[in-house]
């Protein structure tokens, strides 16, 4: 059986809610402490999309473990973008590389020395409707939030 105590610190998830507006979004995303770093993997169920490829999604680690907000902005406490360092977007610690969707699905494995699992527990992943440039900070115009999930 999956033993917790022998795991502390090597295995972190959030699982994915939409906001209001985006009820219908959900998944979860994964997070494995290897020797050099973290693999992610996200999986993501019906994200907003629309013709002409808008199904490119700005995807970060907030500060906060919070999805909680007001009614402008729904998960306004989660923070702004993690870092551990002075450096801007895109360089912060939490920022990932944009989801890409199909049809509302999206799947994205990748690894990163940016953060550890230690460092991202108790911290939130959200998703943002529009794509991240990857460019200009604080959030590269990624816009809205739309998904939100507390690391545990
Ligand atoms: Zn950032």
């Amino acid at each position: 059986m999956y033993n917790r105590s022998n795991s502390i610190n090597s295995f972190a998830i959030a699982k994915i809610y939409g906001s209001k507006e985006y009820p219908q979004i959900n998944g979860t995303v994964k997070f494995k402490q290897l020797d050099k770093g973290v693999l992610v993997t996200a999986e993501i169920y019906n994200l907003p999309y629309e013709i002409c490829n808008k199904e490119i999604y700005g995807f970060h680690i907030h500060k906060n473990g919070n999805c909680s907000g007001n009614s402008e902005d729904e998960f306004l406490n989660a923070g702004s973008h993690y870092s551990k360092n002075d450096c801007e977007h895109p360089y912060h610690s939490g920022d990932m590389p944009p989801l890409f969707g199909n049809k509302g699905y999206a799947y994205l494995s990748f690894f990163t020395d940016r953060f550890s699992i230690k460092e991202i527990i108790g911290r939130s992943v959200i998703i943002h409707l529009n794509t991240d440039d990857l460019i200009t900070p604080p959030a590269g115009k990624s816009g809205k939030k739309i998904a939100c999930g507390v690391i545990n």
